[in-house]
């Protein structure tokens, strides 16, 4: 199978994921799952939280202005937004932007890893948290999972299991969610110092 239609059949999944707690909320609100976009060859891949309403109605990940955000940290270390792949770990919005609860987490991780199969990336970039936890979690990196306040700007070095079982190398770089800059405009220098960690992959 391409990469292409192995992106397009977990689309197709999330479409009629009624086994979700989140499916009613967003057939009833005509939203949009939020499966990803970017290049299925990128190097680095971007993992946010759950899509906002922006995401919901659009259907494309980190388009409000915490994305508008995103794109000019990663225009500053010289990438263009199409060449990296952006997603998230939850793929339906949770009501009223709450976190997404452990179980919706569980529920739509398998996506995420197959997502990271698929394109087998270099980098697994971690936005917020929620984010680090899993991902820090999933590749094995439990004993180095500290606050974010602690581990954020730094890289982890790990293997993920690729579609043949197969461990492939893969650096975890854990970074504040880029809305934060949003709230408090003093992190923004915070956000462009630690997003220099990612230079060497370009
Ligand atoms: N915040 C996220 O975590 N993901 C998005 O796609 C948008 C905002």
């Amino acid at each position: 199978m391409t990469k292409h239609d192995a992106m397009k059949q977990i689309r197709d999944e999330l479409v009629a994921f009624r086994a979700s707690p989140l499916y009613e909320y967003r057939t009833s609100n005509h939203f949009l799952p939020v499966v990803g976009e970017g290049s299925h060859d990128a190097t680095v891949i971007f993992v946010g939280e759950a899509p906002g309403l922006n995401e919901a109605k659009t259907g494309r990940p980190f388009c409000g202005a915490a994305g508008k955000f995103l794109t000019e940290l990663i225009e500053s270390i010289g990438l263009k937004r199409e060449q990296v792949y952006i997603t998230n770990i939850v793929k339906d919005r949770p009501p009223e932007n709450r976190d997404p609860t452990p179980e919706e987490i569980a529920l739509y991780s398998p996506f995420l890893d197959r997502q990271v199969q698929i394109i087998q990336p270099k980098v697994i970039v971690t936005l917020g948290r929620h984010s680090m936890g899993y991902v820090m979690k999933r590749y094995d990196l439990d004993l180095e999972l500290d606050a974010i306040s602690k581990i954020h700007g730094k890289s982890f070095e790990t293997v993920y299991f690729d579609a043949d079982n197969k461990p492939q190398p893969v650096t975890i770089v854990t970074l504040y969610h880029p809305a934060s800059a949003l709230y408090n405009g003093g992190m923004r220098g915070t956000h462009k110092k630690d997003f220099e960690v990612l230079k060497k992959f370009v």
